[in-house]
């Protein structure tokens, strides 16, 4: 049956796309080798730089983000290296598997999957390799399966604290321009991210920004790469170009959200997802539920992964509502399957469409027999009301 209104894609990525960047993308091939390239590229890559905060390069990849995962440890490690990684998540288990299999030797540290990743147990591990074998930490910034964040620039600290000269190398996919993210100023040696969440386009693109320092590493590296090799890619980037077929209409979708974040400013964007997670974590409270962080500090701007009562199967609830009320939310992934549901509210989000969002749960908890208190959209709402976001 038809189902009238806008599908809400709640899910913590891929973000719903605005009609300003689909009609960016809605555009005739150009040839990427001819004269009418040039602009396109350098806006893009110089455009990059701001959104990660850094004069350093950025590379763009026609990859979803794994691609840039990869791409970040085999131009910088050589075989057999040591990483140092938490576990805080699905995506940071996926990272390891990763680097296992490109023949790497990752040390993961344990998590229950509630925090991010905790310096102290870093430095601990960093001061205990006195001979440093440890080549990188890996660390995922906004671990998007538990909706917890790691905190950044306290784990650069601790690396320092250590004496330790391992690389500090960042998943921020699904942090960039939504949560506070600053390369430069946090001495992230490799950054990777992706399109399809914060950056509010489709999947097909990913990114690794490079400290100095990374690059000078990549001169030693002796990892197979050649799809992945930043050499080629840089030395083509410096004339605005790419070495093998771009993404050309993902570009142009890219130039429109760079100018979007510019608009209305990056750190405006931190502080309205910010809002906005704070309004969804009044709501979950509200209806007596447990979000999955529970460390204060820690809470994701991004989404808020929510957990069901014992008994009560997250999916089933998903369903319920992708039925009736046409709204996609993300599922739990592998040890929280079915017993989390994930609410994104990044990208290109307003109050109302966070209040439809809410509203929609709360419907979908009533109907699917879910044991909770209502109130919770209203209470989301008399946030929002009390604390007008900054329009000038
Ligand atoms: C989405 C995501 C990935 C995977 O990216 P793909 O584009 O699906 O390859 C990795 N890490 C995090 C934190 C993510 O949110």
């Amino acid at each position: 049956m038809r189902q009238p209104g806008r599908h809400f894609l709640q899910i913590p990525g891929p973000s719903a796309v605005p009609d300003r960047i689909l009609r960016a993308i809605d555009m005739p091939v150009i040839d990427h080798r001819g004269p009418g390239f040039e602009a396109l590229g350098r806006r893009v890559l110089q455009g990059m730089k701001g959104i990660f905060k850094t004069n350093q390069p950025v590379i763009i990849y026609p990859a979803s983000g794994t691609g840039a995962w990869e791409a970040a440890l085999v131009n910088v490690l050589n075989p057999g290296d040591r990483l140092l990684m938490v576990e805080t998540g699905h995506f940071a288990s996926l990272w390891k598997t990763l680097a296992e299999k490109i023949g790497l030797q990752p040390e993961i540290i344990e998590t229950d999957w509630r925090r991010g990743a905790d310096p102290a147990l870093l430095e601990d591990a960093l001061r205990q390799d006195a001979s440093h074998k440890i080549k990188a930490v890996c660390i995922v910034h906004n671990e998007t399966s538990t909706g917890c964040t790691s905190q950044i620039a306290n784990i650069r600290q601790t690396i320092n604290n250590a004496g330790h000269p391992a690389l500090l190398m960042v998943d921020t996919i699904s942090g960039l321009a939504a949560a506070d993210f600053r390369f430069d100023e946090w001495g992230v040696d490799v950054a990777i991210s992706g399109s399809q969440k914060g950056l509010m386009l489709p999947p097909g693109l990913s990114f690794n920004a490079v400290s100095e320092k990374a690059l000078a590493a990549s001169k030693q590296s002796t990892l197979s790469r050649s799809y992945w090799d930043w050499s080629e890619m840089l030395a083509a980037n410096e004339r605005g170009y790419f070495p093998y077929t771009p993404a050309t209409n993902l570009l142009y979708g890219l130039a429109e959200a760079i100018d979007m974040i510019n608009e209305e400013g990056l750190d405006n964007i931190f502080i309205r997802h910010q809002r906005h997670s704070i309004a969804t974590r009044a709501a979950v409270h509200a209806w007596g539920l447990e979000t999955q962080c529970t460390v204060d500090a820690e809470h994701s701007p991004v989404l808020t992964a929510v957990r069901t009562p014992e008994g009560h199967d997250a999916d089933q609830l998903r369903s319920t509502i992708l039925q009736h009320y046409n709204m996609s939310l993300g599922n739990g992934l592998s040890k929280v399957q079915s017993r989390v549901f994930r609410i994104g509210h990044l990208g290109d989000l307003n109050d109302l469409m966070l209040m439809g969002t809410l509203s929609g749960i709360e419907m979908g908890l009533h109907l699917a027999g879910v044991p909770h208190n209502t109130g919770g959209a209203q209470s989301a709402l008399e946030l929002l009301k009390s604390t007008p976001a900054n329009i000038t």
